[in-house]
């Protein structure tokens, strides 16, 4: 066996989740390697592409608490409103950040803004944290090592393994977690489109019969598309011209915004639920998609992801500082349970609104209306479903509520 270096955590997949816990880690003293074979500067980097993700305020606090928000700040789109109707009903709700007395309900950052934000701060980080070029192949754990194979043929040795490596997370399989996957048979055609109305702070959630469409605000009077169709539906609106490409929009939308006058690049992506219901294992961890991946619609996969960023981080450094293990079992179990209510509720919440708003079954298009309608009236119902949409449901992590984890527990 050839001898491998030693680190205390190796984390295989440097996207938007692995990324953010490698700059979470960096002032704990640990040896930290990211490992990707795919660089940030890369445009094949699947996390930095042409999407946008809306961030939750608990989100904005934890990447103001890493030091990364200011890189973002200038190039985000704040949403003050949302307006969420059902295409050819009655019923419609709006949520307004100023009725709440807040500065905004979320903000719409494009993945390439993000990405260029973790890239500066995993550049400056110290040396303790390092980015290796290469692919994690396997792993092997036991009591005390994860011992990881690259795919260059080097070995490494590591207290605590994080597989951060995406929604085919080949490390899940190697460290033994099952997951479970639900295909919503729709697929979310993705773009940056330019209506004639600046939305001016204002997200549209639009239900339509094949399934969601969102439009969320960017700067320059630009929104970002995220509209969710069948399958073959996807294939055709990104086959199809430009013009073509809009007046389906506009069908689709109608006109708050004006009409729409340009489309950029159009990718669609396969929509599906998957879940492992058991996210650690003996020295190893999996965070992000690889744990989770999530039907768009309510916006809601990064932000779980950080608020898991923020709880492990929190518990890796204090094991740190008391000298003790970071990938010992007891602290990783506690992990997963903190985790996991959270876990269950947006996924319940999320996966609820995909079933509930695609479908064409007329009792329940009623309902849903009824249910919109209501939401508009009765401030109960709507106020939970914000207080979920942006993150604020149950316990907050010491990141999540805007504070530094090199301080005592608090
Ligand atoms: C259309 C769409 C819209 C979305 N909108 C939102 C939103 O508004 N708000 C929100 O919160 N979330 C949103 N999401 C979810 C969000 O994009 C994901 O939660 C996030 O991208 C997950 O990042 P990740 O780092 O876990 O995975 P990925 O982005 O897939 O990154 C995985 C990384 O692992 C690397 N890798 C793969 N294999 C290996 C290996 N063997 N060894 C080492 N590295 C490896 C890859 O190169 C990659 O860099 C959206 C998703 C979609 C599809």
């Amino acid at each position: 066996m050839t001898s491998a270096a030693s680190v205390d955590v190796v984390i295989a997949g440097g996207g938007l989740v692995g990324a953010s816990l490698a700059i979470a880690l960096a002032r704990s003293g640990l040896s930290v390697h990211v490992v990707d074979p795919v660089t940030a500067e890369a445009p094949a980097q699947p996390s930095y592409d042409d999407r946008s993700t809306a961030l939750a305020p608990t989100s904005r606090r934890i990447l103001e608490a890493l030091g990364l928000w200011s890189a973002i700040a200038p190039e985000i789109g704040p949403i003050r409103r949302i307006h969420v109707s059902d295409q050819g009903g009655f019923g419609m709700t709006r949520m307004d950040a100023a009725r709440e007395g807040l500065d905004a309900l979320g903000y719409v950052a494009p993945n390439r803004v993000l990405g260029r934000a973790l890239r500066g701060a995993l550049e400056r980080l110290p040396g303790t944290v390092q980015t290796v070029t290469d692919s994690v192949a396997t792993v092997h754990t036991d009591e005390d090592t994860a011992r990881v194979e690259l795919g260059s043929g080097a070995s490494l040795s590591a207290r605590l393994l994080v597989a951060a490596d995406g929604t085919h997370s080949a490390l899940r399989e190697h460290l033994g977690l099952q997951v479970r996957e639900t295909d919503y048979g729709q697929h979310g055609v993705v773009a940056n489109v330019t209506p004639a109305r600046e939305p001016a702070g204002e997200a549209f959630e639009r239900f339509t019969p094949e399934g969601p469409l969102a439009l969320l605000p960017l700067p320059g009077g630009h929104c970002s598309l995220v509209w969710t169709v069948a399958p073959d539906h996807a294939e055709a609106l990104t086959a199809m011209g430009e013009a073509a490409f809009l007046a389906a929009l506009q069908d689709a939308f109608g006109y708050r915004l004006g009409r729409f006058l340009r489309v950029g690049h159009r990718v669609s992506y396969p929509l599906r639920l998957s879940r492992s219901d058991r996210r650690v294992t003996e020295r190893g961890v999996v965070i992000g998609n690889a744990a989770r991946t999530l039907h768009p619609v309510a916006g809601q996969g990064f932000n779980l992801a950080l608020r898991d960023v923020a709880e492990l981080a929190e518990r890796v450094h204090g094991a740190a500082r008391a000298g003790g293990d970071p990938g010992g079992g007891q602290l990783l179990a506690a992990y997963a349970v903190a985790r996991q209510p959270d876990h269950r509720r947006v996924t319940a919440f999320t996966d609820a609104l995909v079933r509930l708003f695609s479908n064409r079954v007329p009792g329940l298009r009623l309902a849903r209306n009824a249910g919109l309608m209501g939401m508009e009236l009765l401030p109960g119902p709507r106020d939970a479903l914000m207080r979920q949409a942006m993150g604020r449901s149950g316990r907050l992590p010491r990141l999540a509520r805007g504070l530094p984890l090199e301080s005592t527990h608090g």
